[in-house]
C-alpha cells in the first residue's frame, strides 16, 4: 500500500496522507471501522461475512464472491461459500473442479501473482502454508475500475486472520481441531436452536487401547506416528461435515450427525472395525474404545462430555475395542446420570 496515516497530536484526529498517484480518496473512518470489525472475529464464517460486507461497502460497483478450496490427492476443488453477506450463508454447495484458467491459478502453474485477471473480473487467491485455501472473485458491474490496492490489502488481512485462526484451532501433531475449538463448537451445538432435523447431533469420545504399551515397546516417536495415522484414518472415514478433534493425549472427540442412535452406533462400530482390521506400520494391530451420547439442548456441555466419558469408561472396562452409547447403558442400569445444580456440575 502506498498510502499512510497521520495523527494530528493537537486535535488527535487521524487522516490519510495520499500521494498524488493514489486513486480518489477512500472513506477512512469506514475503512477503520471495517478493520476493527474484521479483526474482532474468532470464527471463520463470521470472518468471511465481515470481509464480504467490507468489500461490498467499499466497492459498491462490484460483485464479490468468496470460494473455498479443498485439496484432494493434489487436486484443488472449490465451492462458492458466500456471495451476499446480508443473506443467510449459502447451504453447503457441492465441491467442483474449477475451469482450466482457475485451475492453473490454484495450482500455481504460472508465475505467482497477488491478483489475476479472468474473463469476468479479478481473482485473488488466499494462501495457507503456500497452498490456496480460498479465492475472492471480484466482478465489476459496469465499466468500473477496481481499486487493486484496497482489494489486495483487505485480502491480505483476511488471509492473515485465516492463518491465525487455523493456528489457534489446530492440534500441532495431528492437524485435527484442538481442544479449544472443541469446547467452542460443543457449546455452540448444545446452545443451537436449529437442530437440523431429521439428523440428530451426537458426541463420541474415542480412546486408544493400551497406548502406553505402544510407547513402552516402540518409543514415543512411533507413538506419535500412531496418533498421526489414526487422525488421518479418522479424516478418511468420517464426512467433511463431521467435527474431528484431538481432545488430549491419545483421546479424540467426534461431533457428528446421524438419523438415529442405531445409525450412530453402526457408524462408530464401522470405524472401530476399520482400525482394528488395518494394522499400523511397525506396531501392528491398534484398537480403540468409544463412548457416545446424544446432544440435547437441555444439557450443559460438561454434562454431555461426562455422559460420553461414562460410556467410554464402560467400553474400557467391558473388554475394549467396542462402542457404547450412554442412553442405552442408562436404560440397562449400567450408568447413572450426573447431578446438575443450578447450571454447575456436582461431580461425585
Ligand atoms: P487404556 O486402554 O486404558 O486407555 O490404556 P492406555 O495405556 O491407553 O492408557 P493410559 O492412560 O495408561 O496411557 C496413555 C498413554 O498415552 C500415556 C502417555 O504417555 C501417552 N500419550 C499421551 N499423549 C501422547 C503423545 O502426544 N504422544 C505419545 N507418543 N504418547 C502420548
Ligand atoms: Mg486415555
Ligand atoms: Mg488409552
Amino acid at each position: 500500500m502506498n498510502s499512510a496515516f497521520a495523527l494530528d497530536i493537537t486535535t488527535m484526529e487521524i487522516s490519510r496522507t495520499t500521494p498524488d498517484t493514489m486513486p480518489p480518496d477512500y472513506p477512512l473512518p469506514e475503512i477503520l471501522d471495517s478493520l476493527v470489525e474484521l479483526t474482532a472475529q474468532r470464527e471463520r464464517k463470521t470472518l468471511e461475512i465481515s470481509l464480504l460486507t467490507t468489500l461490498r461497502e467499499l466497492m459498491p460497483n462490484c460483485t464479490v464472491a468468496l470460494y473455498n478450496c479443498r485439496w484432494i490427492d493434489g487436486h484443488p476443488w472449490w465451492r462458492i461459500q458466500l456471495d451476499h453477506p446480508d443473506q443467510e450463508p449459502l447451504p453447503n454447495q457441492p465441491w467442483t473442479l474449477p475451469n482450466s484458467k482457475i485451475l492453473r491459478i490454484l495450482q500455481q502453474q504460472d508465475e505467482r501473482q497477488p491478483v489475476y485477471q479472468t474473463e469476468t473480473g479479478l481473482c485473488v487467491p488466499l494462501y495457507q502454508i503456500n497452498q490456496v485455501v480460498a479465492v475472492l472473485m471480484v466482478t465489476p458491474n459496469h465499466d468500473t475500475d477496481i481499486d487493486h490496492t484496497l482489494l489486495l490489502a483487505l485480502a491480505r488481512i483476511h488471509e492473515n486472520f485465516l492463518n491465525l485462526l487455523h493456528a489457534s484451532d489446530s492440534d500441532t501433531l495431528t492437524g485435527l481441531n484442538n481442544r479449544r475449538k472443541f469446547d467452542s463448537q460443543l457449546y455452540t451445538l448444545v446452545a443451537s436452536q436449529h437442530p437440523e432435523l431429521p439428523r440428530l447431533p451426537f458426541l463420541a469420545l474415542l480412546d486408544i487401547d493400551h497406548f502406553k504399551r505402544v510407547n513402552d515397546n516402540y518409543g514415543h516417536i512411533i507413538g506419535d506416528e500412531v496418533l498421526l495415522m489414526l487422525a488421518q484414518r479418522m479424516q478418511q472415514f468420517f464426512g467433511e461435515e463431521d467435527g474431528l478433534y484431538r481432545y488430549g493425549g491419545e483421546e479424540f472427540a467426534i461431533l457428528f450427525r446421524a438419523v438415529s442412535a442405531e445409525k450412530a452406533q453402526a457408524i462408530l462400530e464401522g470405524f472401530c472395525e476399520r482400525i482394528s482390521n488395518q494394522p499400523f506400520p511397525q506396531v501392528g494391530q491398534v484398537t480403540v474404545s468409544i463412548g457416545f451420547t446424544r446432544l440435547d439442548q437441555s444439557f450443559v456441555p460438561s454434562q454431555v462430555i461426562d455422559r460420553a466419558d461414562k460410556a467410554l469408561y464402560h467400553s474400557k472396562t467391558n473388554g475394549r475395542n467396542q462402542v457404547n452409547q450412554f442412553e442405552a447403558l442408562q436404560q440397562q442400569g449400567f450408568v447413572n446420570e450426573v447431578a446438575v445444580a443450578s447450571g454447575d456440575i456436582d461431580l461425585f
